[in-house]
């Protein structure tokens, strides 16, 4: 998968600073709701244990064990519910972070605990049962589509944890060797982890980017139109420049289809698009908004120059139908100041309800300010 990835996409896999606005969406949707999975399981799996507890330990052993499993459970139950109102990533991360935090405490909670009483056999087994928490908690990391850096943020304190957990008292058999295999054990569950939610994050990237553009034309999809119209007309705002936005239809194209078929339709669509395409400036973005409905987003330009460039991409044609006359459109031109418009959703209304009056004039021709 990493082949066919980008340079700007293996960035994004190793860390979040750069991740356009639609990948993050995704992103906080998926890590929110695997929290939220995995809390009101947890929730649910907790308490169970109790039972264990109280039947293979004393009283003193196993009262504050069950005191910390009821405050887990109920930690772990208040995630859940917290979690439905997450929406951003700042939101995504403190719900996951909490969500680790409990069993860490827990762990750190019950080992030190343990550690006091002198326990026959049968009771050091259940007792080691508590030392594989960590090796949950880090398995348990795998379901989230983690950047490089977030995995490293989130598995070193793990691993320094065991670490001190180790050094402060070491496990049940008292013996380094086994201490140094289990630690190993842990760095190769880590890596698997890893492994395992940065390929997610990969999945994620590869459907977000084919979210982003129109297979058939190349253009942006309107998902990321609306993005990118967001963003410029805040762009537009700050620098005080202008923006101009041309909404772009093809003329009596029904009748292509009718005449000569849907694909003799795609055909003309794709190439009345490439001639669009081959004269846009770099920074200008070109989205298919509907079927043969198109917006060109021009930052930085005027309704003035905008006419040019239309008229330019005119002259140049937009290819042919398939009986050799020319494709034409009707286009609707609207820029933010000269409008007066600060919402793009308004300035985008502008520009279609000018290029239905390009229509009504005759067609084939772009109306303006
Ligand atoms: P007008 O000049 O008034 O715009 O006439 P028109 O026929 O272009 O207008 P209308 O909006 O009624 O029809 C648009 C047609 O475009 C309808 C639809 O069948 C066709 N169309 C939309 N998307 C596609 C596509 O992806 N492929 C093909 N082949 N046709 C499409
Ligand atoms: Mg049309
Ligand atoms: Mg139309």
């Amino acid at each position: 998968m990493l082949v066919e990835m980008s340079a700007q996409e293996i960035r994004w896999l190793v860390s979040a600073r750069q991740h356009i606005s639609l990948l993050e969406k995704r992103r906080t949707t998926m890590i929110v709701s695997r929290v939220r999975l995995v809390a009101a399981l947890f929730a649910a799996l907790t308490p169970l244990w109790i039972m264990v507890d109280i039947a293979a330990f004393p009283r003193e052993v196993w009262l504050p064990l069950v005191l910390a499993r009821v405050a887990a459970t109920i930690v772990f139950g208040m995630i859940t519910l917290l979690a439905i109102r997450m929406h951003t990533m700042t939101d995504a991360y403190r719900v996951l972070m909490m969500l680790f935090a409990v069993p860490t405490a827990f762990f750190l909670f019950a080992y030190q605990h343990l550690a006091h009483f002198q326990l026959n056999n049968i009771q050091q087994a259940f007792a080691t049962l508590y030392t594989f928490l960590p090796f949950v908690m880090l398995a348990g990391l795998s379901i989230f589509p983690l950047t490089l850096l977030e995995y490293f943020a989130s598995i070193s304190p793990l691993l320094l944890m065991q670490l001190i957990a180790g050094i402060v008292r070491l496990p049940p058999t008292d013996d380094w060797a086994t201490f140094a295999a289990s630690f190993w054990m842990m760095l190769l569950i880590a890596g698997v982890a890893v492994l395992a939610g940065v390929s997610q994050l990969a999945f994620i990237i590869v459907l977000v980017r084919e979210a982003i553009r129109d297979h058939m034309t190349g253009c942006f999809s309107r998902q990321s139109g609306e993005e990118l119209l967001e963003l410029q007309l805040v762009n537009s705002l700050r620098n005080d420049t202008p923006l101009t936005v041309a909404f772009i239809d093809l003329d009596h194209f029904k009748q292509i289809n009718d005449r000569f078929g849907h694909e003799a339709g795609d055909a003309a669509l794709v190439s009345a698009t490439a001639a669009i395409h081959k004269l846009l400036r770099l920074g200008d973005m070109f989205v298919r908004w509907g079927g043969e409905e198109f917006l060109l987003i021009l930052p930085n330009t005027t309704s003035a120059m905008a006419q040019v460039a239309l008229q330019r991409v005119r002259r140049a044609g937009l290819g042919l139908r398939p009986d050799g006359a020319p494709v034409t459109a009707s286009m609707g031109i609207a820029e933010r100041i000269q409008d007066d418009i600060d919402d793009w959703r308004v300035l985008v209304e502008k520009a279609d309800a000018r290029m239905y009056g390009a229509k009504q004039f005759g067609r084939d021709r772009i109306v303006g300010p």
